[in-house]
């Protein structure tokens, strides 16, 4: 590539499409950190189970192209599933990285983060970037991401952008249009509950079950099917002990028939 020959900087954020202002927040970091930047549209199959949406995933690509113009973003890379996945879903190698990919979200959605960091690779061998850019959004892919980085001695800077939010608190997804209009006006609880318990957390509260559960029974009550909210060590993800300080409050919650998660970082 051009620019890697004349020694400029590529940052890449990877994402599934379906663009909203979370998505562009990581444009403009990229801008922050790198001469050139590439946006990726790829609805991954293998981080979707046989029962998710992987048929009905948004894909609004003219829509899309547009708003990275507008962003500055020179290179949007499009690859097609037989591209990055010549020999079909199951006989590819995969890439996994077991200690972060099993608990929470991953024990809800078995492979997903397998067929996240298998994916993630192939784009970081195809493009080569100086930089590649995630959100903290998914706090536990980009935990993942941050070790294969590691582990495989990639040539690449990984870092986090911070959450964008509507004015409610929701995190932006592109799984907030699935909310029926009474869903969406409830969905904030699930950002409150976390905030609340950030709020004990440095008030001191280090009753880690007792805060979860009372979240947890604040969401049942409100029409959420949790599937987990826990307080866990930021990198690692093992559960928190009382002397840990860098801690990350996660959650995950069917609210209808939309999976909705989010976290805080919360450092004491
Ligand atoms: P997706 O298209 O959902 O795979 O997301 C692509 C990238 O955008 C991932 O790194 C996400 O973590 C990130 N992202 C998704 N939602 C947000 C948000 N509300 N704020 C910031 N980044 C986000």
């Amino acid at each position: 590539m051009q620019w890697r020959a004349a020694g400029e900087s590529i940052a890449l954020v990877p994402t599934m499409g379906n663009l909203h202002a979370g998505h562009i927040s990581l444009m403009q970091m990229a801008k922050q950190h790198a001469t050139h930047i590439v946006a990726s549209i790829f609805v991954n199959p293998l981080q979707f189970g046989p029962t998710e949406d992987f048929a009905r995933y948004p894909r609004t690509e003219t829509a899309d192209s547009e708003k990275l113009t507008a962003a500055g973003v020179e290179a949007l890379f499009l690859p097609s599933v037989d591209e990055l996945l010549p020999h079909g879903l199951t006989d590819t190698t995969f890439v996994e990285v077991p200690a972060l990919s099993y608990q929470l979200c991953g024990q809800f959605r078995p492979g997903h983060f397998r067929g996240v960091t298998t994916i993630v690779s192939k784009l970081l061998n195809c493009v080569q970037p100086n930089v590649v850019i995630f959100g903290e959004k998914d706090w536990q892919q980009l935990c993942c991401i941050r070790t294969m980085i590691q582990d495989l001695h990639l040539p690449t800077e990984l870092l986090g952008g911070t959450t964008i939010r509507e004015t409610d608190g929701l995190a932006l997804s592109s799984r907030n249009q699935y909310l029926s209009a009474t869903d969406r006006a409830r969905a904030p609880l699930l950002y409150q509950v976390l905030q609340q318990i950030k709020s004990c957390l440095k008030a001191g509260d280090r009753c880690y079950h007792d805060l979860t559960a009372t979240a947890d029974a604040t969401l049942k009550s409100s029409g959420f099917e949790p599937q987990y909210i826990s307080i866990c060590q930021a990198e690692t993800l093992l559960p928190a002990d009382t002397a840990d300080h860098d801690l990350v409050i996660l959650a995950a919650a069917y609210l209808g028939t939309t999976r909705l998660i989010d976290n805080i970082h919360c450092i004491l």
